[in-house]
C-alpha cells in the first residue's frame, strides 16, 4: 500500500507504475472516493462538534431556550446516523481502491512487458556439455527410484507426487544444508503456521489480487500459505519495532501450496511446477533507507548464488522488467539455474525489494532513535525452493550409467553417500 498524501503528490508516477506494471485501475476514481471522503469525515467531525455543544449547552441554557436545542440536538444525532454508515461505505470503497495501488518501481528497472524484456546481469558456470545423451529429471529419477507420481496422482490429483527414499532424503539433505548456510550467515530460523487469516495475505499484497491462486479451508476461514513470506511477514503486524532491532533477517522454513491458476497446462512435465512444495525462504525487514534496503537486497541474492554456488549449479540473474514484477515489489532479480532437460536456464529464486508496501497493509510501524514513527521496509528471496532444486542437481550431475553424483557439499547431509545409483 502507498501513502494516499504521496500517491495524490505523484499522480504521473503512480499511473505510469500501473501502466508499466500492467495492472487494471482507475485512479482517477481513487481520487474521487478519496475526496468524497474526506468530505464525509469533515461534515461528520463537524456534526460530531456540534452535537457536544449542544449538549454542553442544554443543562447551562435558560428554560425557554432548551426545547430548541433539544430540538437540534436530535436532528444532529439523526444526521450522524445518516453519515456514519456512509462514511463506512465510502471508506470501504476507498481502502478496497487502495489495496490495488502498486508501488513505483525503482528507476533502475526496465520497463518491459514480459520475461523477454528483463535483463540478463550475469551468467555464472558454465553449462555442461554432455559426451553421452543425457536424461531429464523425470528419467533421472524413475531410474533412481526417487519419486512415485502415478499412486499421488490418483489419490491427490495433477501435479501431486511423493519423494521416495533418496529422492526424500535429498530433499532434506538440500534444504538442512541451506539452512545451516543460513544460519552462519546471521539469519534466524522460524517455522511458521501454514494456515493464516485473510488479513496476513492481504498485508504482504497476496490478496485481494492472486486470491484465486490461494487454497482456501473455508471451514476456518483460512488460507494455505504460498511462500513462508507470508506468515514471516506478518510476525510483526500491528507491531512497533524499534530502530534498533534492526536488521530482522528470517530464514522461514515451511510447505508451500499453489493451485497455480494461471498456470493451466504449463509445465506439466515432472516437477518442475506443482501444487505443494517445500522451500526455505528469506525475509528481511530494514530502516526505510533505498541505500540500506539495496545492500540487503544484494545480500539476499549472494545468499541465493552462494547456495547454487556449493551445488555445482550454473545460473544466470537477471533484473526483471516492470511487467514481470509484482504489485508491492519495487525492484526484482531472478535467479535462473540451467536445467539440462529444459535446455534453458529457469527459473529457482527470486529476490525482491517491497519498499514499506508490506508494512504500511500490515500495520507494521518503526519508531526510530530520533523517537519519530514511520514504515519499516522488507524484502524476500528464496533460499531453496524443492522439487524444483532438484531437477538441475540431478540434471547437471548425472553420470552415463544414469547414476548421478552427489554434490560434495551434500555428502555430510546424505550421510557420506557420494552417488545416488539406479535401483
Ligand atoms: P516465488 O515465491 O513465486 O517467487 O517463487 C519462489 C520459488 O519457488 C521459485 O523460484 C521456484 O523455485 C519455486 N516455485 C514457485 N512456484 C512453484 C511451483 N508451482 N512448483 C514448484 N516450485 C515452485
Amino acid at each position: 500500500m502507498l501513502d494516499i498524501a504521496f500517491i495524490r503528490q505523484n499522480a504521473e508516477l503512480v499511473r505510469a507504475a500501473i501502466k508499466n506494471k500492467r495492472f487494471d485501475l482507475d485512479l482517477d476514481e481513487l481520487f474521487s472516493v478519496d475526496k468524497q471522503r474526506r468530505e464525509a469525515i469533515t461534515v461528520l467531525d463537524e456534526k460530531r462538534a456540534r452535537k457536544n455543544q449542544v449538549a454542553a449547552a442544554i443543562p447551562k441554557a435558560p428554560k425557554e431556550e432548551r426545547p430548541k436545542l433539544v430540538e437540534e440536538g436530535k436532528e444532529i444525532k439523526a444526521a450522524i446516523e445518516k453519515l456514519e454508515p456512509e462514511l463506512a461505505e465510502i471508506t470501504r470503497r476507498y481502502e478496497g481502491l487502495m489495496l490495488l495501488v502498486p508501488s513505483v518501481p525503482r528507476p533502475e528497472v526496465p520497463v518491459g512487458q514480459g520475461e523477454e524484456d528483463n535483463v540478463e546481469i550475469r551468467k555464472v558456470g558454465t553449462p555442461r556439455r554432455f559426451d553421452f545423451k543425457p536424461l531429464d529429471h523425470v528419467e533421472l529419477m524413475d531410474k533412481l527410484g526417487l519419486v512415485n507420481t502415478e499412486g499421488p496422482r490418483r489419490y491427490a490429483g495433477a501435479r501431486s507426487y511423493a519423494l521416495i527414499g533418496n529422492g526424500a532424503l535429498l530433499e532434506l539433505a538440500v534444504t538442512r544444508f541451506v539452512i545451516d548456510l543460513l544460519v552462519q550467515r546471521g539469519l534466524t530460523m522460524v517455522i511458521p503456521p501454514v494456515m493464516v487469516k485473510e488479513r496476513a495475505m492481504q498485508g504482504t499484497g497476496f490478496f485481494p489480487i492472486g486470491k484465486e491462486d490461494a487454497y482456501a479451508i473455508t471451514a476456518d476461514e483460512l488460507f494455505l500459505i504460498g511462500t513462508s513470506e507470508v506468515p514471516l511477514v506478518s510476525l510483526h503486524a500491528d507491531d512497533t519495532l524499534d530502530e534498533a532491532q534492526l536488521p530482522i533477517r528470517y530464514a522461514g522454513l515451511s510447505p508451500c501450496f499453489r493451485r497455480e491458476a494461471g498456470a493451466h497446462g504449463k509445465d506439466t512435465r515432472g516437477l518442475y511446477r506443482v501444487h505443494q512444495f517445500t522451500k526455505v525462504e528469506q525475509v528481511v525487514f530494514c530502516l526505510p533507507d533505498e541505500e540500506i534496503a539495496e545492500k540487503e537486497h544484494y545480500r539476499l541474492l549472494d545468499n541465493a548464488e552462494a547456495i547454487l554456488t556449493a551445488l555445482e549449479i550454473p545460473y544466470r540473474v537477471a533484473l526483471a522488467c516492470t511487467g514481470e514484477i509484482g504489485l508491492g515489489q519495487t525492484r526484482k532479480h531472478e535467479v535462473e539455474s540451467w536445467m539440462p532437460g529444459r535446455g534453458t536456464y529457469s527459473e529457482t529464486h527470486s529476490c525482491s525489494t517491497m519498499g514499506d508496501f508490506q508494512a504500511r497493509r500490515s500495520n507494521i510501524r518503526l519508531r526510530l532513535a530520533n523517537g519519530s514513527l514511520v514504515y519499516p521496509y522488507t524484502l524476500n528471496n528464496t533460499a531453496i525452493a524443492s522439487p524444483r532444486i532438484l531437477i538441475p542437481l540431478l540434471e547437471n550431475h548425472q553420470n552415463p550409467d544414469g547414476s548421478v553424483t552427489v554434490p560434495k557439499a551434500l555428502v555430510p547431509y546424505m550421510g557420506g553417500t557420494t552417488v545416488l545409483t539406479p535401483k
